[in-house]
């Protein structure tokens, strides 16, 4: 041994620095937090109590050998976190600790050695998410097979200008298939007359396909003939009342069911629960009374309601965990377990509110 090895040898390894390591004097003596906290994880695996006092005592060696810096230590027990199994987790540090090199060799050897956490989770499902407006814009993400999703980036990236952002360009390329041929139409809101009734004018029965009103001078009438004075061939209008909600809807076609789905998606414009953006296009019908349970298919029953709150909205009115849609003035609304009614106040553009303002809520 020279006299320059000795001298080397008598520095010792990066490591012996944490073999009486002190928290409280790190701290005093202005060390980072986190730094503390790395290096007080060194300490206790190297020098702390363990049931592998052989395999420690090993790894201690190895890296005095290999002559570890703190910053490897460090990097070594980041790649050790996801493994949990302690004796495997010595295999591998030792396995670490034998690479020689720096800081980036370590890095990139470590990827080898360390099995991916990932790899028996099973793949992710394919699905598409939509996020709220934020300014005026949107954002959706999709997960799908990487063959779908590289042929999607391919398309995207065939005419990108290098000198400037890609981002941006590949958005125009995708807006760009999406308005093309086959493409996605543009969201145009279906055009629907809401007609207001008079408040002294009540509803008597639903007759058929139709709807009875009685008017204060004591004659009845149907919505047909109520609307026969504004209602063109081809125009589609709903009937609303200022307590009852949604009547009905007067088209040249007849469809009954289709015809509540589209009174439910007048009365609101989005799913009733506070907060949920998903639009009344996008939404199912929810009886709320549960069909099961004797409630009608009538409109003073039926409400608009995402799929999602249609699948934990709380039907049993006994047994209240998260809240329940009830009609309370002509329009469905959420309520709290605890029976607070919440308006969504995204939904301000319904017809109830349109035609009556907010005297329903
Ligand atoms: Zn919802």
């Amino acid at each position: 041994m020279t006299t320059f090895d000795a001298f080397l040898n008598s520095l010792g390894s990066p490591l012996d620095i944490l073999v009486g390591f002190d928290r409280q004097a790190a701290r005093a003596a202005g060390v980072k937090p986190a730094t503390i906290n790395d290096w007080d994880t060194l300490h206790r695996v190297y020098f702390g109590p363990t049931r592998f006092t052989r395999k420690q005592a090993q790894a201690v060696r190895v890296a005095r050998e290999t002559d570890k810096s703190l910053d490897q230590l460090v990097l070594i027990e980041n790649q050790l976190k996801a493994v949990s199994d302690p004796s495997e987790k010595w295999r591998l540090r030792r396995a670490l600790l034998s690479v020689r090199g720096n800081y980036d060799t370590l890095k990139r050897r470590a990827k080898d050695i360390i099995p991916d956490p990932d790899l028996d989770k099973p793949a992710p499902e394919s699905t598409v998410r939509f996020s709220k407006t934020r300014k005026g814009t949107r954002s959706f993400t999709a997960t799908g097979h990487e063959r779908d999703i590289a042929a999607l980036e391919y398309a995207l990236r065939q005419r990108v200008d290098p000198s400037r952002p890609a981002g941006p360009q590949m958005y125009e390329a995708l807006t760009g298939i999406l308005k093309g041929d086959g493409g996605v139409a543009d969201a145009v809101p279906r055009p629907l007359v809401v007609v207001p009734l008079e408040e002294h004018t009540t509803i008597l029965r639903g007759d058929g396909d139709d709807t009875v009103l009685g008017l204060s001078d004591g004659t009845t009438i149907t919505g047909a003939e109520y609307l026969a004075r504004f209602c063109g061939e081809d125009l589609e209008v709903a009937l609303f009342h200022p307590q009852a909600g949604p009547v009905n809807l007067y088209t040249g076609h007849r469809f009954a069911n289709q015809k509540q789905r589209d009174l439910a998606r007048a009365t609101l414009t989005t799913c009733p629960v506070p907060e949920c953006r998903h639009a009344a296009d996008n939404c199912e019908v929810h009886h709320v009374t549960p069909w099961a349970r004797g409630g009608p298919t009538n409109m003073d029953n039926l409400s608009i309601l995402c799929r999602y709150h249609n699948r934990t909205n709380d039907d049993d009115p006994a047994h209240q965990h998260r809240g329940r849609i009830q009609i309370r003035g002509g329009t469905p609304v959420w309520v709290s377990p605890r029976g607070t009614p919440v308006a969504n106040t995204t939904h301000q553009y319904g017809a109830m509110h349109l035609l009556f303002g907010k005297r329903q809520e």
